[in-house]
């Protein structure tokens, strides 16, 4: 089977588990979504869902936010991980809002990127999931479902992106890389996977690649 043929096998089995993956992190708008992605770094949604509704009571937009002492902002997401220095990039995000943009979040990689503690992947799902712009955020989970299931044999995420860019039409980017979280949320254990009873794996993943990932664990384990 040729990367193409399975990587068109695997988005009809995303398809029919997943028709209409809904967006994990609650938000408002793009300026609410934009913060709830720069709290999940190291931090599970469920979590950052528990803090924003907090958050935002204080700070529903970029004006209101960058008048907040951090204090006040990490006192409502110290749950989080990195909780001092999100807090520090939210409020000197906001900041760079009011001054630069009139306090609304730009529609751009390029002005995203250049925000305090926005990445090529926080930038991916503004874009993608805020305006609907053709994006692919990945993440280490995507990042290594795409090499288990040969999809990918990027060494790292800018690489699996170029390589799921080319596999995939640019219409279903913004679905698939939520279809591609939830598949490894719901099926993947955090230990041993047993190839046989998994939907995708059971067939599109290499044992190689499988043994590799074994291999490593156990080397990290010494
Ligand atoms: S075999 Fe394990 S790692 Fe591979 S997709 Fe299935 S559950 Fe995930």
């Amino acid at each position: 089977m040729t990367r193409a043929e399975k990587a068109e096998r695997i988005q009809k089995i995303l398809d029919r588990l997943y028709p209409e993956p809904p967006i994990p992190l609650h938000h408002v708008d793009a300026y609410t979504l934009l913060v709830a992605v720069l709290l999940s770094a190291q931090c599970t949604d469920e979590r950052v869902n528990q803090v924003t509704p907090g958050l935002f009571a204080i700070g529903p937009d970029a004006e209101a936010m960058a008048r907040l002492p951090v204090s006040r902002i990490l006192a409502k997401i110290r749950s989080c991980g990195l909780a001092p220095q999100k807090a520090k990039n939210i409020r000197a995000l906001s900041k760079q809002l009011v001054t630069e943009r009139g306090g609304r979040v730009p529609e751009s990689f390029e002005a995203l990127e250049v925000l305090p503690g926005v990445g090529h992947k926080t930038a991916s799902v503004v874009m993608s999931q805020a305006f609907g712009h053709p994006a692919f955020p990945v993440d280490t989970h995507i990042h290594r479902l795409a090499a288990r299931w040969g999809l990918s044999s990027g060494k790292n995420v800018e690489q699996t992106e170029r390589d799921l860019k080319q596999l995939y039409p640019r219409e279903v980017w913004n679905r698939l890389h939520l279809q591609i979280i939830y598949f490894g949320r719901e099926h993947c254990p955090a230990r041993g996977h047993d190839l046989a009873a998994c939907e995708i794996c059971g067939w599109a993943a290499t044992r190689k690649r499988i043994a590799e990932e074994a291999a490593g664990r156990k080397g990290r384990a010494r």
